[in-house]
């Protein structure tokens, strides 16, 4: 099969473990930090960024997850609104620095729908995005603070992040149709 693999699992891991720290060392209180997963990438994502963090720096951050897709689960429809489906943040948002996760960022439409959920439910302190890839092709104003690769993509090639957690294997490959 086709693509190009532009991550290894190594360098997933250098990755991970360069926003932990970025993300810890900002200068922020690092105690009102937390981690907000996107449904399934992000998820897996965040929760090992939450133990690099904790491993690492000692500190334990709480994780919360958000589930936004665009109906029909066919995130290559463009132009479609993403929908909030499931929330889940075992902590209060107000006032907490919170640091979004996802594994892939493109039009940013997924975090637009992230942040109004997530304004729904407090008023955090200060919104920042974490994502392995930055694939390009942002339609609205909204960018990562912390990138584990910025990688130029055709508008049709497709991302494909294998996870351990669900693919047994940690590997970015870059798809053309
Ligand atoms: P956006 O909302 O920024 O257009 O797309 C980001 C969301 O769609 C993320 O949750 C991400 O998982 C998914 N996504 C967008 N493009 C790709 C891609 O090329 N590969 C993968 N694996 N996911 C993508
Ligand atoms: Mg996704």
């Amino acid at each position: 099969l086709g693509g190009r693999c532009v991550m290894e699992a190594v360098e997933i891991e250098k990755a991970l473990e360069r926003l932990a720290s970025e993300i810890v060392q900002q200068p922020v209180d690092p105690h009102l930090l937390a981690l907000v997963g996107i449904h399934t990438g992000g998820v897996y994502l965040a929760k090992r960024l939450e133990r690099i963090i904790s491993d690492k720096f000692h500190l334990s951050i709480p994780v919360g997850t958000l589930d936004i897709n665009l109906y029909r689960d066919d995130w290559t429809r463009l132009h479609t609104q993403p929908i909030v489906r499931a929330t889940e943040f075992p902590f209060p948002i107000d006032d907490r620095e919170v640091v979004l996760v996802d594994d892939v960022l493109f039009t940013g439409r997924t975090i637009r729908a992230a942040l109004n959920a997530i304004m729904d439910y407090g008023r955090p302190k200060h919104i920042q995005v974490a994502v392995l890839v930055d694939r390009g092709h942002r339609e609205l104003p909204i960018c990562g603070q912390f990138i584990g690769l910025e990688i130029k993509t055709g508008p049709e090639e497709q991302v494909n992040v294998l996870l351990k957690e669900k693919d047994g294997v940690d590997r970015v490959i870059i798809e053309s149709p």
